[in-house]
């Protein structure tokens, strides 16, 4: 394994001191797979205030010492080192009741999640595995350590970290672990709701669409506003697949960042409650956007996510059914409306939404590439998408007269008439018109 100077100087330095050390976790793993872990956490018999005397010279982070855990910053790379430790109680399988630190490396291991997570490496000592995580890694399995239904319940986290790992690193759960996984994803529910959010921030940006439907069952354990979409026939001749189906490819045809991702999850959450069917047997779906806007706003108020991402998506998910069309007005409009971002989310999501229903034709999702030269012209343009883009201010409207509210009016009915192209934004060409007037 390649270790780093500062990592390799930070094991010598405890090593020397007379403590045993390790990089241990996430980045032995990551390295086996060929992947540059992006940190390094080690593992020591040293106890918190025996690593803060040894790297007493260096600035170090404290917050985590209750744990065991001392940062310590050295060549502007911030690394954890955490005593050997057990852990257990998790009456409400949320956190461990008790921390205790122990003086064996195994110990510390099989508190470890899954057996890929739970090796060490020294360069002095290679790698130590006792519960075989590198064969696993090579077979491509993920595998609970120790019995994975005590584990889960100690620790409900575990089983969507395992989806999450199963999914990121292509592995596929044992069949105990499986089990375990699919049984008592219920005790999720115990879970405290931002533990969650978070952990599903991380699974959403590494799934596939096979995968959501694979780990169905978990994901609408945390989700069960989702659940009725899973084999909700649409009966359309504009959707070839079922409401769930079509939700998992529209997320994974989406970048792999949260925002994007939680609002194809949640687009169509709210179909199955507005659905009818006509006299011909089609269904429809009328009013789903701003229904499935208000269920996401609940879900993701729920799960705690910060409002930024909240409000971005439900506005994704009211305005998923607005068409765009590359007409240079509209999208002047829609840019002062929205701005820039969320526009170009808007369409992204669009986009992935049209393609993911397995009935569209190229030459209808050409316009997207059509809308989105179009919109590539208009900001090129630096046109005027908002009042404060116009060549006139509220200053300029004051000397000729106006007051407050005819102010900011006549700003509006300017904004609109440029945008339409009916006006230049030009000051004198605005002025003259707000005279005429
Ligand atoms: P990532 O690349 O996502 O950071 P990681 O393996 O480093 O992956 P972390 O969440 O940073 O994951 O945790 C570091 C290590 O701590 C894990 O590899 C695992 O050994 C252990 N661990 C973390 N969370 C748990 C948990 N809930 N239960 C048991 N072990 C855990
Ligand atoms: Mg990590």
């Amino acid at each position: 394994m390649i270790l780093p100077d500062y990592v390799k100087y930070c094991l010598q330095e405890l090593e020397s001191a007379g403590y045993p050390a390790y990089a241990v976790g996430g980045c032995v793993r990551d390295s086996l797979l060929g992947n540059t872990p992006h940190d390094f956490d080690l593992c020591t018999g040293a106890k918190p205030h025996e690593i803060c005397s040894v790297f007493s010279h260096l600035p170090l982070v404290k917050n985590g010492e209750k744990h065991g855990t001392i940062g310590v910053v050295i060549d502007h790379h911030l690394v954890e080192i955490t005593t050997f430790r057990t852990e257990g109680g998790y009456q409400d399988n949320r956190h461990p009741d008790w921390v205790n630190f122990v003086s064996s490396l195994d110990e510390d291991l099989a508190r470890r999640d899954f057996t890929v997570n739970a090796m060490a490496y020294s360069p002095k000592e290679g790698y130590i595995d006792p519960f075989g995580g590198r064969e696993d890694l090579e077979n491509r399995i993920l595998r609970a350590v120790g019995d994975p239904g005590e584990r889960f319940t100690e620790d409900s986290l575990r089983i969507l970290r395992g989806v999450r790992f199963a999914v990121r690193f292509h592995l596929t759960p044992e069949e105990n672990t499986k089990d375990a996984l699919f049984r008592l994803a219920p005790l999720m529910d115990n879970l405290a709701r931002e533990r969650v959010f978070a952990e599903l921030c991380k699974l959403l940006t590494y799934v596939n669409a096979q995968d959501l439907l694979t780990y169905a069952p978990v994901i609408t354990q945390v989700i069960p506003e989702l659940a009725p979409s899973v084999g909700f026939r649409q009966n359309s001749p504009h959707h070839l697949y079922d409401v769930y189906t079509h939700t998992a490819q529209v997320t994974s045809a989406m970048p792999p960042e949260p925002t994007l991702r939680w609002a194809a999850l949640l687009h169509d959450v709210a179909k199955p409650q507005c659905y009818t069917e006509d006299e011909n047997g089609r269904g429809h779906f009328k009013g789903h956007a701003p229904a499935g806007a208000e269920l996401a706003d609940k879900i993701l108020q729920r799960l705690k996510a910060p409002n930024a991402l909240r409000e971005r998506v439900v506005f994704l998910i009211g305005q998923h059914m607005t068409p765009f069309t590359p007409d240079k007005k509209v999208l002047r409009r829609r840019l002062g409306k929205w701005g820039q971002e969320a526009t170009r989310q808007l369409l992204t999501l669009q986009r992935a939404d049209f393609c993911s229903k397995g009935t569209g034709t190229a030459q209808e999702e050409r316009v997207f590439a059509d809308v989105e030269a179009c919109l590539a012209e208009v900001l090129e343009e630096g046109s005027c998408f908002t009042v404060k883009d116009l060549a006139v201010g509220g200053n300029d409207l004051l000397a000729l007269g106006m007051t407050g509210k005819q102010i900011g009016e006549t700003l509006e009915t300017l904004l609109a008439k440029v945008q339409n192209e009916e006006l230049p934004n030009e000051k004198e060409a605005l002025l003259s018109a707000v005279k005429e007037r």
